[in-house]
C-alpha cells in the first residue's frame, strides 16, 4: 500500500451483494493509492467490517422490518431505505466532518468528498448541505446505465405479446422480447425512482464505472455526451484484490479437493447470483441438463433461489443419486476464485454485471440465462456483441441445457467462442495495465478525488 495521502473518502453501498461487492473493491483500489476509507452501510445486509480492518465501518439505521427486507420488488425497498436512511446518514456524516475538523494536526485526515452507489437517490440535498462533492458509482454496465431511464417510456409504448427479435431501436442490444421480459416485473415505483437517480447522477462531480473502453465502446462517448459530468470507467482490475472478503453469504468451499481432482476446462459452474428466483420444476430441468451433458458441474442453489424451499428438497433423491462424483450443489461459492480455477471450461450464469465482468476476467466462455433487470442486456452483449457466450433464449429445458453445454465443450461454435473469450481477456487485462484505457481512467480519478 502506498502511504497515506492525508484524504478520506466516504463510501456508501447500497446493500445488495451486486453493489456491495465493486464498492469494496473500489475501497480497495483507492486505498491502496494512499486513501483513507470510511464506509457508511445500513444495518440490513451490513458488510463484515472485521473481514477489512484497513478501513473503517459506520452503521446507519434503516428502519426496514424483516418483512420489508424479504419484498421481491427491490426498487420498493430502495425507495424505502432512501426515504428512512437520509436523516441517519447527514446525522453521520456531519459528525464524521465536525470530528475529522477537530482532529490534531499530525492526525488530520480531510474528507475528501462521498462517492455513493447511483442507487442512493437523497444524496444531492445531503452534500449540499455539508458542502461536500459526491461521485457515483454505477454497478452496472455503461450501456444499461445510459440507456434504462428511458424504460418508463419504453414501457409505454412496447407490446406486451411482443416475442420478437428485434432490437430495441433505443436500447441495442436489447431485442424486443428481452424488453418485454424486463419490464414484467411489478415497479410502481420506478419511473420517480429513475428520475430521482437521474437527477443525482447528473448533479455529481462524476460516475465512476467498474468497467472499461473495451466492454463498452459506443456507450461511453455517448454516456459523457449525456451527463456533461466526468466519467471514469476504471475497468476491472478486479483480480489483484481478492474479492470473497465481501460476500454476504457463507461460502462453501468443501467442494474444492473435487474441484482439483477434474480435468482442465471441464467442469460447467452454475450460478444465477444473489437475487434471481426460480420455480422448482425449472431447478429440475437444469440439474437434468447438467446430469445429462456429462460434464462434470459445480451447481449453487442460493437458499431463496427456489421461493418457499427449504433448498434443493426439490430435486428428487433418485436424481441426485445420478449425480455419483459428476455433480456438486453448493448453497454459495467463492465464485471469483471457482472461475480461475483451471477445472473451470463454461458458466452458465444468469449474467448479473459482476459476474460477466468475473467470467471475462477469468477467460471463462458462458451459457447466458438472464432473469431480471440489466441482466438482459448483459446477456445480448456477451452473445450478440463479443460472442463469448451461447444464449439460452429462457428455454429453461434440460434438452436445451444438455445441448448449450456440449455445443460449448465440444462443438465447432463452442471452440470460436472460446477463441473470442481468449482474445477480450486479453484485450481486458491490457486495459488495466500500464497506459491501458481503465489505466489511465484510474488514474485520473484518482487527481479528481484529490484536487477537491
Ligand atoms: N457470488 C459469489 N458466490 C456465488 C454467487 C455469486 O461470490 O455463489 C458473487 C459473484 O462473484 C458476484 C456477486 O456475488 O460478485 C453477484 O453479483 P452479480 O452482479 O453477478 O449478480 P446479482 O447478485 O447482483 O444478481
Amino acid at each position: 500500500m502506498e502511504k497515506s495521502n492525508g484524504l478520506r473518502v466516504i463510501l456508501l453501498p447500497l446493500p445488495i451483494q451486486g453493489c456491495i461487492n465493486p464498492m469494496i473493491q473500489l475501497a480497495k483500489i483507492l486505498h491502496s493509492r494512499g486513501f483513507s476509507i470510511t464506509v457508511i452501510h445500513t444495518r440490513f445486509n451490513a458488510p463484515k467490517a472485521s473481514s477489512h480492518p484497513l478501513f473503517t465501518f459506520l452503521e446507519i439505521p434503516d428502519g426496514l422490518s424483516e418483512t420489508e427486507t424479504r419484498t421481491d420488488d427491490k426498487t420498493f425497498l430502495f425507495t424505502l431505505l432512501n426515504r428512512r436512511c437520509e436523516t441517519p446518514f447527514l446525522d453521520c456524516l456531519a459528525k464524521l466532518l465536525i470530528s475529522s475538523d477537530s482532529e490534531t494536526e499530525e492526525k488530520k485526515q480531510r474528507i475528501c468528498c462521498l462517492i455513493h452507489d447511483v442507487g442512493w437517490t437523497f444524496t444531492p440535498s445531503v452534500t449540499k448541505s455539508v458542502k461536500l462533492p459526491r461521485l457515483v458509482l454505477s454497478t452496472y454496465t455503461v450501456s444499461f446505465f445510459l440507456n434504462h431511464f428511458a424504460l418508463p417510456k419504453l414501457r409505454r409504448e412496447v407490446s406486451q405479446d411482443s416475442e420478437q427479435d428485434d432490437l430495441v431501436q433505443d436500447f441495442p442490444p436489447l431485442r424486443e422480447k428481452d424488453l418485454v421480459r424486463l419490464l414484467e416485473e411489478k415497479r410502481e415505483y420506478i419511473e420517480p425512482y429513475l428520475n430521482m437517480m437521474l437527477e443525482a447522477t447528473k448533479s455529481s462531480s462524476g460516475i465512476i464505472f467498474m468497467s472499461s473502453e473495451d466492454f463498452n465502446q459506443d456507450a461511453l462517448p455517448k454516456a459523457r455526451e449525456d451527463f456533461k459530468v466526468p466519467i471514469f470507467a476504471i475497468g476491472t482490475s478486479y483480480s489483484n484484490f481478492p474479492a470473497s472478503s465481501s460476500s454476504l453469504f457463507t461460502q462453501d468451499e468443501t467442494f474444492i479437493p473435487w474441484l482439483d481432482k477434474q480435468e482442465d476446462k471441464s467442469v460447467v459452474y452454475v450460478s444465477f447470483g444473489s437475487l434471481a428466483t426460480m420455480t422448482g420444476p425449472e431447478l429440475i430441468e437444469i440439474a437434468c441438463g447438467l446430469r445429462n451433458s456429462g460434464q462434470p458441474f459445480l451447481l449453487v442453489v442460493r437458499v431463496g433461489l427456489v421461493k418457499g424451499t427449504e433448498w434443493i428438497e426439490v430435486i428428487p433423491e433418485e436424481l441426485k443419486a445420478t449425480f455419483n462424483e459428476k455433480g456438486k450443489i453448493v448453497k454459495w461459492a467463492p465464485q471469483r476464485e471457482v472461475l480461475k480455477h483451471r477445472a473451470i471450461g463454461g458458466f452458465l450464469t444468469h449474467n448479473g454485471w459482476n459476474s460477466v465482468v468475473e467470467s471475462v476476467c477469468e477467460g471463462v466462455p458462458m451459457i447466458c440465462l438472464p432473469f431480471i433487470w440489466d441482466q438482459f442486456l448483459n446477456a445480448r452483449l456477451v452473445c450478440d456483441i463479443w460472442r463469448v457466450g451461447l444464449h439460452l433464449e429462457h428455454r429453461i429445458e434440460r434438452n436445451e441445457i444438455e445441448s448449450s453445454i456440449r455445443s460449448l465443450f465440444s462443438g465447432n461454435e463452442g471452440e470460436a467462442v472460446r477463441e473470442r473469450m481468449r482474445l477480450l481477456q486479453e484485450k481486458v487485462g491490457r486495459s488495466v495495465k500500464e497506459n491501458g484505457s481503465a489505466y489511465r481512467s484510474l488514474e485520473s480519478l484518482i487527481d479528481h478525488i484529490s484536487s477537491f
